[in-house]
């Protein structure tokens, strides 16, 4: 008679909190077996039930015991008491002893869920496994409703005090839009994805919905017009947020991701053209930009590498 299963070995969780749904995953702690679901989330659940449903479908995806749970989460960190202070698109999330509640659920100690900001996590993902592998300095941009960081120094994540990576809250013109932050002028309020589709409606091209920058990707693409125009001028400006980066940590390998990275090839002329424009050094031509490989599983593979320690 053949048994039922083969013991398995201990698997390795990761969990990426978004505005609409949680991304979830197991695998083996090679990286290894990967299996994920997505977690919708609606606007009136509270943070008990959303972590509840999503320690009911890890427990389901690993059968049997977790050797460590990593969690990606939006918003400024406070890695001692395991919760977000502050994450202006997620208020539910706010205080929430993330670690504790996700902890008990899966009938874990707090001290084996660890968190991480999104954009870390992500950036730790593709480190891993994804098309950052074997790069020892790199940044990770996420480009969507903002711009998130994630900064590998030395072969590993870098997050200095706490805070750092945050290169959508750069500040490249002294009297920009104001920012979710509070500063104005950052980064991520000219070259994100919301930034850029504020940026087409003001120069008369259709950009009601997110879906409409791919459409404006491909024209620019096509022909030279009105959208090439502007997605090099918006590609420009993310050159100008790189630059400081080259400038300060001699970082040359940028990964970019999240929805908007799939115009990154008609961002690339304008952040080229910044670049030269504002670093010294003939090392800008070694500057590598680069589309991150995992898509949206990227967070919840981090958040488990995070869990191997
Ligand atoms: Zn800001």
């Amino acid at each position: 008679v053949a048994r039922r299963s083969e013991p398995r070995a201990e698997r390795l969780a990761g969990v990426d909190v978004g505005g609409s749904a949680l991304k979830l995953g197991v695998c083996a702690s090679d990286g290894s077996a990967r299996l994920e679901e997505t977690l919708p989330v609606r606007a009136d659940e509270s943070a008990e039930t959303i972590f509840a449903g999503a320690a009911r479908i890890l427990t389901e995806l690993a059968e049997g015991p977790l050797a460590g749970v990593g969690v990606g989460l939006p918003g400024l960190l406070d890695r001692a008491a395991g919760c977000v202070r502050q994450s202006p698109n997620l208020p539910w999330l706010e205080d929430v002893p993330v670690a504790t509640v996700l902890g008990r659920h899966l009938g874990l100690a707090p001290a084996a869920i660890r968190l991480e900001n999104d954009a870390n996590v992500a950036a730790l993902g593709e480190l891993w496994l994804g098309a950052a592998k074997g790069e020892r300095e790199l940044l990770l941009l996420t480009l969507g409703t903002g711009i998130g960081g994630g900064l590998i120094l030395n072969g590993k994540l870098y997050v200095g005090e706490g805070l750092a990576g945050e290169i959508g809250h750069v500040n490249i013109a002294a009297d920009g839009p104001p920012c979710g932050c509070g500063s104005r002028g950052c980064l991520e309020q000219f070259a994100s994805a919301s930034a850029a589709r504020r940026r087409a409606l003001e120069h008369g091209l259709p950009a009601e919905a997110p879906g409409d920058l791919v459409r404006l990707a491909e024209l620019a693409r096509a022909r030279a017009g009105a959208e090439r125009v502007l997605l090099e001028a918006v590609g420009y400006d993310l050159g100008r947020g790189l630059a400081a980066v080259v400038s300060l940590l001699d970082v040359r390998t940028f990964l970019f991701g999240g929805g908007f990275s799939a115009a990154l090839d008609v961002l690339t002329p304008g952040i080229r053209r910044a670049l030269v424009e504002w670093c010294y050094g003939e090392r800008v031509a070694s500057v590598r930009l680069i589309r991150a490989s995992l898509g949206s599983s990227a967070g919840w593979i981090g958040a488990a590498r995070l869990a191997l320690g």
